[in-house]
């Protein structure tokens, strides 16, 4: 313990909210760089002890003056010539390099912040590389220094995510829907959207802004009138080895020969089809069967070189070995859609 008086730890620099400053008793802040910012701030008091000549000489040439000894005998309270900041440095690197001083450092975040269009709130707390602003929209933003940085010299633009969804929540207004929240599956061109019949679906943003999002369950395009999904084996008689086929249509049989344009010497064996209420329900669920395939059987999965000349599809074709895991997976399906559409 220091014999000198101690400085009064400052209440606002124990919170970690202010951890990167410290505040001392003189009504000064005090700069931690950040490999000391876990330190609590009550280590900053004053260490009593001269300060050798050398050291004010080495800090003149680096553009400091010694403000005071604190903490322990290993470091210092730097006042930077330029900006008049004090910044707590080891003596240590006083003598081997050129301390930074919080204050510069900081003023130079404000400014860059300013060129791009922000203000500096405060820097985060978890991740030194990012910082809290607020963007001319009035939100507040948490962006990395170096993403800043590119817009203040004008390389990208600051999107404010609020922004967006209050802008694609006026999109869906005017479409007569409510957008409800991102694509669930990632899909950073979907969102979710809900109908006033309650009906909630996921649309293409795009579709959504020209019209194009007609309700699965009150509307009038094909997504909304009943659908199939099938399961058949196709026989190409070209020397194509025999393959099986999972889809959706919301063609009777008779038309999938012509939709997936067979070749004339091809034969198609339906083995299983199941009805659904919905263009929509069939073309999610087929797209949930096929992840689901990928995902745990990626070798019942046939290369798409292997039927690319004798099937209009570029996916979705499995070996016939995949018949009982994809029964298993259509049993399921018809599980959960029971009602029967004729
Ligand atoms: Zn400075
Ligand atoms: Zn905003
Ligand atoms: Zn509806």
């Amino acid at each position: 313990m220091p014999k000198s008086q101690p400085l009064r730890p400052p209440p606002r620099a124990l919170s970690r909210d202010n951890s990167y400053e410290v505040v001392t008793n003189s009504g000064r802040r005090l700069h931690v760089p950040h490999r000391s910012r876990q330190m609590p701030a009550d280590v900053w008091v004053d260490f009593r002890g001269t300060v050798p000549e050398i050291w004010k000489a080495m800090a003149r040439d680096k553009g400091f003056r010694i403000h005071r000894r604190v903490r322990d005998r290993l470091h210092l309270a730097l006042e930077c010539c330029i900006c008049g900041s004090l910044t707590a440095h080891k003596v240590y690197t006083l003598r081997t390099a050129q301390p930074r001083c919080g204050g510069c450092a900081e003023a130079d975040l404000i400014a860059q912040a300013r060129k791009a269009g922000l203000v500096l709130l405060r820097r985060d707390q978890r991740d030194r590389h990012y910082a809290l602003y607020r963007g001319k929209c009035g939100h507040v933003l948490k962006r990395q220094f170096e993403l800043v940085n590119r817009v203040a010299n004008g390389l990208t633009d600051v999107k404010c995510r609020r922004c967006l969804i209050e802008r694609e929540q006026e999109e869906a207004r005017k479409q007569g829907w409510e957008r409800v929240r991102r694509d669930r599956s990632g899909n950073p061109s979907y969102r979710e959207y809900r109908h006033p019949c309650g009906q909630v679906q996921r649309i293409a943003r795009g579709n959504l802004q020209w019209g194009q999002c007609d309700c699965a369950r009150c509307g009038k395009s094909w997504t909304a009138k009943p659908s199939y999904i099938y399961f058949i084996s196709l026989e190409f008689g070209d020397g194509t080895p025999r393959l099986v086929k999972l889809g959706y249509s919301k063609h009777p049989v008779k038309r999938w020969r012509h939709q997936l344009k067979l070749p004339k010497s091809a034969q198609v064996d339906v083995i299983r089809v199941i009805s659904m209420p919905t263009g929509h329900d069939a073309s999610g669920t087929e797209r949930a069967a096929h992840a689901a395939l990928m995902r745990e059987h990626p070798d019942f999965v046939v290369p798409n070189h292997i039927f690319a000349d004798v099937l209009n599809v570029v996916s979705e074709v499995y070996w016939p070995a995949a018949e009982g895991v994809i029964q298993g997976l259509l049993d399921g399906i018809e599980a959960r859609y029971p009602t029967k559409i004729s």
